[in-house]
Order: C-alpha cells, then sequence, then structure tokens
C-alpha cells in the first residue's frame, strides 16, 4: 500500500490515495446455493466467518432440481459435508440412511433446503451475480489489490462487497454446444426450440414431449445413455436417432459381461440391444454442423455429410465453466480443462475417475487473485470427473485458509473408495431394494468409463 503506481500517460498516482476501504469487516461471498456452496456456508458459519450466499435461483440448489429426477450413484454419506451434518444434528435433524442413493429432488429436500433454513437471510435468492471485480481496480492494476474489497454485481444493477469470494456456480447453465468442434453448429441458436440439453426428465415431466416423437440424441456419455434407456421406455411409436462421432459405440457400451464393472457392463448391453434390435438407430461419425429447421446435419472431417430430420434433439455433449464473470480478475486457467493448471492433472479424465481425484483444497484452487476461489463442479472446468464429497473437502480446506488456519487447510484428506462411489454396484442394489422399474438411475449410468477413452469433452466420465 502506498507504493506509487504508474499510470498511463506519465503520471503516477498513489495507490494509498485511492485506496477503498479495508475489507476486514465484509463477508465471504459465496456464489451459488448448491451442495457445494452451501457447504461452503456451513464451513463459515461454523468458523463464526460472516458470509452471505448469492442464489441465482428461485430456489436453493436451482442447478439440482433441473435434474431432480435422476436418482445419483453416490449414496448419503458420500454427499452431505460433515460441517453441515454437524449444525443439521445440532438442530435436531436426523441423517439419512447413509447407503441410500437419493434422486437430486431428494437431496434438495432432505438435505439443502434444511440446511439453508438454517442460514436465513444469509441465503439470498434470485440474486444472480453478473460480474466480480475489485474496489477501485481493474484487472491491470497490483499495487495494494490485496486490501480492497471484491465488489459483485448482481443482474439488478445492484452491488455487493466481499472480503473473498467462494465461486460455486456450477457449470449446469452452461452446456455444450451442439456443434462437433465445440463451436455451435450452424443454426443451433435459431434452432433453440427444438434442442434439450441433458437431462430431460423423459418418463416424468417431459414425456409429452418425447412420447410418439422422433428424438435425436447426440453424444456417447452416461446423460446420453440415461436418456436413451429412457426414450426406449416409452411408447413403440417414439422413434429413437443416437448420433456419435465416433466410428461404433463400444466406449458407451462398456466391456459388457466382461466389464470390470459388471452393472456398467450389463447396461451397456442394454443399450446394445436396442441399438441391435433397431429400437434405437445408431448413426456413427456424426459430427454436427447445422442445423436447418428440424433437420440435423452433419460433416465430417473428409467434407461427408448425413442428414436427419427428427422432432427434437436432446445434446448430451457435456458442460463448461463460465469464467465470464470474473473476467476482471486474476485467473490462471489450464488451457484444456479450464480448472487451475494445479488441479488439471488431478482430475484430468484421461488419468483419473471421479473415484480417484486425489484430496486436493486451497492450494491448487488458489488463482493470482488473491481471494477469489472457484470451487466445486467449476473447479474442474471440462472435466467430468466431479463429486460432491470432492467440493466439500475444497471448502473445508479454503474456509478453513481464509480462518488463517493453514494446518488445517493443508491437511486435505479424502475418502473415496473406487468402488461404493464411482462404480455402479451400489446403484444396481439400490435398483434391486427399491424395484425401480426403469434401470436408469443416474448412478447406474454415472460409472467412469474405461480411464484412457475418457473425453474431456463430452462429460462422459462421471456425473450425468
Ligand atoms: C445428472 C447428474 C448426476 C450427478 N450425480 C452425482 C453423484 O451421484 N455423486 C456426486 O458426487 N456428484 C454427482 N454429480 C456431480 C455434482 O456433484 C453435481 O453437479 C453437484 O450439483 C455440483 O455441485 P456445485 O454446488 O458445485 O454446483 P451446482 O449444483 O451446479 O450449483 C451451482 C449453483 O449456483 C447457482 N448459480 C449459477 N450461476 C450463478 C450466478 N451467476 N450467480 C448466483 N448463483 C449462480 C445455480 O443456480 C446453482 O444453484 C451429478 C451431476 C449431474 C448433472
Amino acid at each position: 500500500m502506498g507504493d506509487p503506481e504508474m499510470s498511463c500517460c506519465g503520471t503516477t498516482t498513489t495507490s494509498h490515495e485511492l485506496s477503498a476501504p479495508h475489507s476486514g469487516d465484509l463477508p465471504v461471498v459465496v456464489i451459488g446455493a448448491g451442495p457445494v456452496g452451501l457447504a461452503a456456508a456451513a464451513h463459515l458459519a461454523e468458523r463464526g466467518i460472516d458470509f452471505l450466499v448469492l442464489e441465482a435461483g428461485d430456489q436453493v440448489a436451482a442447478s439440482t432440481a433441473k435434474w431432480g429426477h435422476v436418482r445419483v450413484f453416490s449414496p448419503w454419506r458420500f454427499n452431505i459435508d460433515a460441517a453441515a451434518s454437524r449444525l443439521l444434528e445440532a438442530d435436531g435433524r436426523s441423517a439419512p440412511d447413509p447407503e441410500w442413493l437419493p434422486t437430486g429432488a431428494e437431496i434438495i429436500s432432505g438435505y439443502l433446503a434444511p440446511l439453508a433454513k438454517l442460514f436465513g437471510d444469509k441465503v439470498r435468492l434470485s440474486s444472480p451475480v453478473s460480474a466480480i471485480s475489485r474496489l477501485g481496480y481493474d484487472r491491470v492494476r497490483t499495487n495494494g489489490r490485496e486490501d480492497v474489497p471484491f465488489v459483485l454485481r448482481l443482474a439488478d444493477g445492484t452491488e455487493v462487497r466481499a472480503k473473498a469470494v467462494i465461486d460455486a456456480s456450477g457449470t449446469y447453465e452452461t452446456p455444450n454446444v451442439l456443434g462437433a468442434n465445440g463451436l455451435p453448429a450452424y443454426g443451433e441458436a435459431e434452432a433453440a426450440d427444438l434442442i434439450d440439453h441433458a437431462l430431460p426428465d423423459v418418463l416424468g415431466a417431459d414425456r409429452e414431449r418425447y412420447e410418439g416423437k422422433h428424438v435425436l440424441v447426440v453424444g456417447a456419455g452416461h446423460s446420453a445413455a440415461t436418456t436413451l434407456l429412457g426414450l426406449a421406455q416409452l411408447s413403440a411409436d417414439t422413434r429413437i436417432t443416437w448420433a456419435i462421432r465416433a466410428g461404433n459405440a463400444s466406449r458407451t457400451y462398456g466391456g459388457g459381461a466382461a466389464d470390470a464393472l459388471p452393472a456398467r457392463g450389463a447396461l451397456g448391453t442394454r443399450l446394445h440391444a436396442h441399438v441391435e434390435s433397431g429400437r434405437i438407430q445408431l448413426l456413427t461419425g456424426f459430427y454436427a454442423h447445422s442445423v436447418d429447421g428440424n433437420t440435423v446435419i452433419s460433416r465430417d472431417p473428409s467434407g461427408n455429410e448425413q442428414k436427419i430430420t427428427v422432432d427434437r434433439v436432446v445434446a448430451a455433449t457435456g458442460y463448461r465453466p463460465d469464467h465470464s464473470i470474473a473476467s476482471e480478475l486474476r485467473l490462471d486457467l489450464d488451457p484444456i480443462l479450464g480448472s487451475t493448471r494445479a488441479l488439471a492433472p488431478l482430475i484430468d479424465p484421461n488419468q483419473h475417475s471421479c473415484g480417484t481425484v486425489p484430496g486436493h483444497g486451497v492450494d491448487e484452487l488458489t488463482h493470482p487473485e488473491p481471494g477469489y476461489y472457484a470451487v466445486g463442479v467449476k473447479s474442474y472446468g471440462r472435466a467430468p470427473t466431479f463429486l460432491m464429497a470432492t467440493g466439500y473437502e475444497q471448502v473445508r480446506s479454503v474456509v478453513a485458509a481464509l480462518a488463517g488456519d493453514w494446518e488445517a487447510a493443508r491437511e486435505t484428506h479424502l475418502d473415496l473408495p473406487e468402488t461404493g462411489v464411482c462404480s455402479s454396484n451400489l446403484a444396481e442394489a439400490q435398483e434391486i431394494r427399491v424395484g425401480l422399474a426403469t434401470g436408469i438411475s443416474g448412478g447406474l449410468l454415472a460409472a467412469p468409463l474405461p480411464l484412457a477413452t475418457v473425453s474431456a469433452s463430452t462429460g462422459g466420465g462421471c456425473c450425468g
């Protein structure tokens, strides 16, 4: 503070003269009231640090609510943060069956909504953050930067100041595009009414949109498989076409009876059987290039075209983070995944399934911008290997660091047995317990693909 700083055109200013109020008394602002944002709030509450959670949706966990019909593959014991659990227990709530696999909706009603209630008006709904900067500092200005508050601009134009920002805004609102090369297919924006992103509730609330229609599902990951198996249960006049870039669907089918994960193999076998029987028509080598009316046109790298005319399209092509709200902050992003560079090798889907990601915390999540941390599924960028449990460990560590407890911050530990969380065995067991007719729980389909073949761009490795 107080060092002369050269400004444009030869004049000097003193950052001390222009410096903003010290940020010490301000709250830590958490962006997003999803599982990880609310876990951050629980840790902040436990450590007595003032906080405010800003949630874009009109309910907590608005993104989870959108896939509320999907049963997750990790049992309750991995889905509840330890600090949150302590707070809920102190409030007299008993924990759910630790081995049960809840749906997204059950995660909200049985855990996140009661947790948010404990925080009262510290969780502010309908408050989308549109941009973050530092008071009086654009991205270029350095001297004294770490001492001034963050400024968060909300969509309604109001501003909130913070001493630190924990960005747990997820990736669900920014799905990957339909276009095969990562750019939107020509005409994709104009065809928005034709295209749904993963994971529509084809057997429930969205049934009418699909039953009796011709539906094209694009993507080779588990979201695509989930949707396809759901569609296959609709009336026989529902036509289903599945389009993938690869030359065959062996990656999605898995190893059948020889698969290291038996239930995944069984699922792949089921999907394979639908393709063999003709219930699902498979188009391989399909590179979505343009959308013209209801026709999706593929143009492969050699210029060969395929065309298909349908009533609806489901783009199950994964998710990507939106770092634009932090564009005035100093981020150091991995060029492939869009996570921090330190985190990228730990979550690389070419090396890891969600169950083999090592515990990590504040050190791996630190950007050059002091006091800003992207956590949760957003921290993973395009890597599809995220689990709530890893996010809970992230925020435990980050909040410990914000509290100045560096010993706790650096003592990262994560207990994620690879089988039992990422394997589908548990989901299969529960399917038997509850007698699910569909056999398409998210968990069953969220088992990791063989490590070497998971694509970072398709979102196929872990979680839908
Ligand atoms: C279908 C599916 C199944 C999954 N199954 C599992 C599983 O079995 N086990 C597991 O561990 N993980 C699973 N995951 C992965 C992951 O754990 C979840 O996606 C989890 O919800 C991520 O939590 P999060 O808090 O990081 O982000 P999100 O849950 O995406 O929450 C982000 C929140 O931020 C809000 N928000 C977004 N932008 C803004 C903004 N600008 N301002 C304010 N608020 C904003 C959103 O409305 C949302 O409430 C699954 C994911 C999906 C999609």
